[in-house]
């Protein structure tokens, strides 16, 4: 998709400092963390948000669940005195500013609102 960032750190035009990556899914830092640990969890293909997504769909976004839950174990994120968010802003009255769909994975709070995120 032209003009989307997020597809240009996809396809490796825009830099990033990328986590994980497999044939679907890239995984980066976002540039502007709103906690010790934030990650954003992007399928490659470009759906604007989970308001538009469909059945075909299913498998990708189960696919980013798993992809989550492996790297906060892979980062040993302790569950009981860390643990973790995973939050989807859908719309912009939300807070959604890049419309190719991502998974946040928050960990690691001061005292960051989570209106801001
Ligand atoms: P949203 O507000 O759409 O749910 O989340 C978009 C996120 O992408 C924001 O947290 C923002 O900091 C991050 N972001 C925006 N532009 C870039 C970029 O060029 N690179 C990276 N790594 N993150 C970005
Ligand atoms: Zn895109």
């Amino acid at each position: 998709m032209e003009d989307c960032i997020f597809c240009k750190i996809i396809n490796k035009e825009l830099p990033s400092e990328i986590i994980y990556e497999n044939d679907k899914i890239i995984v980066f830092k976002d540039v502007n963390p709103k906690a010790e640990i934030h990650l954003l969890i992007v399928p490659k293909k470009h759906i604007e948000n989970i308001n538009v997504i469909t059945d075909e769909d299913k498998g990708l976004l189960s696919e980013m669940l798993i992809v989550a839950k492996k790297i906060a174990i892979d980062l040993k994120i302790n569950l009981d005195t860390q643990g973790y968010k995973l939050i989807f802003n859908v719309g912009r009255g939300a807070g959604q500013t890049i419309n190719h769909i991502h998974l946040h994975l928050l960990s690691g709070f001061s005292n960051q609102s989570l209106s801001e995120i």
